[in-house]
This record gives C-alpha cells, sequence and structure tokens, in this order.
C-alpha cells in the first residue's frame, strides 16, 4: 500500500476520490519545508532497503569477480608470444640446417673434382710442364674455394649451435608460461565457481528481503541504484547525507530518524536512513 503526503485535508480528501488504483492518501504535518517528492510513505521502511542494498551490493560484487574471471579466462598474449618465438626459433633453425646441407653438397662436389685432379697431378701420368702447370693452377683454385667454403660452414655450425640452444631455451620458456598459465586458470575457474555459488546463495536472500517489500519502494530502489551506481540508500550520519556530504536540515533528519516515510536526500535524491 503506498500513502502519499498532501498539503491540505482538501487535497488529500480529492486526491482519495481521484485515485482509481486505490492509493490511501493521508493529510500530515504541512511540509512546506520539503519538497513533496522527497518525502514518500511506504510500508517499506530506509532500513529495509539498507539491508537490501547491502545484499545487493555483495551480488555486484560477486558478478564483478565473474566478469572478470570470464575476460581472464583463454589463451593470454604471452602464452601466444612464447609459442611464437618456438615457431620462429624452429624455422630459422631448418632453414639453417637446410644451409649446411647445401654447403655440405658442395663441398662433396669440390672433392670429387679435386681428388681426380690431384691423383692426375701426382702419378706420373701428366709430364707436359704446361699441361702439370694448368692443372696444379686448376687444383690450387678448387682448393681456395674449399677453404673459403670450409670458413663459412665453421661460421654455420657455430650459428646452428647457437639456433639451437635459442630453440630449447624458449621450449623450456612456453613450459613455464603454460604451467603458469595452466596454474592461473585453475585458480580463476575455482574463483568463479565460488563466486557463482555465493551469487545464488545471495540470490535467495535477496529474495527472502524483499517479501513484502511494496512494487513502488522497490522501483524508486532500482530507479535509484540504476542512477547512482548501486547505491540508491545513505546513511545519515551526525546530520549529513554519506551519498553526497550535504548537511540535511534537522526537520528531515528528524522524519529519517522517526522512520515512518522514505525521505530522499534534497541534493543526490538518494533514500535516506540514520546512521
Ligand atoms: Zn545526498
Amino acid at each position: 500500500m503506498r500513502f502519499r503526503l498532501y498539503g491540505s485535508l482538501t487535497e488529500a480528501y480529492n486526491s482519495a476520490r481521484a485515485d482509481r488504483r486505490g492509493m490511501l492518501a493521508v493529510h500530515l504535518i504541512p511540509n512546506s519545508f520539503v519538497p513533496r517528492s522527497y518525502c514518500t510513505f511506504f510500508m517499506t521502511s530506509a532500513a529495509d532497503l539498507y539491508a537490501l542494498q547491502e545484499i545487493d551490493l555483495q551480488r555486484d560484487a560477486r558478478r564483478g569477480i565473474i566478469a572478470d574471471v570470464e575476460l581472464r579466462l583463454g589463451e593470454t598474449d604471452e602464452l601466444y608470444e612464447a609459442r611464437e618465438i618456438v615457431e620462429d626459433s624452429v624455422a630459422s633453425l631448418d632453414r639453417m640446417r637446410r644451409r649446411q646441407r647445401e654447403f655440405e653438397a658442395q663441398l662433396q662436389d669440390l672433392d670429387a673434382k679435386i681428388l681426380p685432379l690431384e691423383t692426375k697431378l701426382y702419378d706420373g701420368s701428366v709430364r707436359n710442364p704446361k699441361e702439370l702447370t694448368d692443372l696444379q693452377k686448376e687444383l690450387d683454385s678448387f682448393k681456395e674455394r674449399r677453404q673459403k667454403l670450409d670458413e663459412q660452414g665453421l661460421a654455420l655450425i657455430e650459428n646452428v649451435e647457437s639456433a639451437t640452444k635459442a630453440l630449447a631455451e624458449a621450449r623450456a620458456e612456453v613450459e613455464r608460461v603454460e604451467t603458469e598459465w595452466q596454474n592461473e586458470q585453475k585458480h580463476l575457474t575455482a574463483d568463479k565457481a565460488k563466486a557463482e555459488t555465493e551469487l545464488k546463495t545471495l540470490d535467495g536472500q535477496r529474495n527472502q528481503r524483499k517479501k513484502g517489500m511494496e512494487a513502488g519502494a522497490l522501483g524508486l530502489y532500482e530507479q535509484l541504484r540504476g542512477n547512482k551506481q548501486g547505491r540508491a540508500v545513505a546513511r545519515v550520519e551526525r546530520g549529513i547525507c554519506q551519498g553526497c556530504r550535504v548537511t540535511l536540515p534537522t526537520h528531515l533528519t528528524q522524519r529519517i530518524r522517526v522512520g515512518r516515510e522514505l525521505v530522499q536526500c534534497p541534493r543526490c535524491e538518494r533514500i535516506l536512513v540514520s546512521g
């Protein structure tokens, strides 16, 4: 049942007659100092709504945990990056090994040319000095090329060794990141499950708490909760609204203390409850 505050008996009477929904109009002390919209009579008290808000704030917190966990569940950038480093290291090592095989093939080709030349040069089958000199020149040129290839091949072996080491390190890093990630995911899943269980309990408490509360009072509370970052009800301590820190006039604080109506803060509009 909803009560309205009217400035005069006539107004209350006319209004009661006109109100088809059967709202009960009551006449109270003239309230010329308080804007009418800030005081509404409900059976539901500000303390009831404050208790509901306590539950709702806890529900908001649990929902926040669940949303945060959902954002953090799944593979991380760190994991992607660690895996990418391994893939790059594997590709780089493959390239080096291919190059190494090409070198080995080139060396074998050269050896295949050098060996018969040496045989021909030293087995005495060639006696012509001009031909011998040409053979020697050709052999020297092949040997020079072979030496260069050997030097490049040695540098390549060193590169392959350091790339193999880098790959082993990258694989160890992936393993470390994955283990850490799996542990974190386990904790996050547990946190989410805990928050979901708590939310269910709080939902039950909320349903219990709002039993018997009027739709109008709940509507006002929900509307304010939506506009005031979840805090529709504010405590009044030493005459100050704890929602916006405004000092309230004495007649309002008295009404709040009596607790027979829902009084809203003239500045922040929150429902006020005696602190
Ligand atoms: Zn306020």
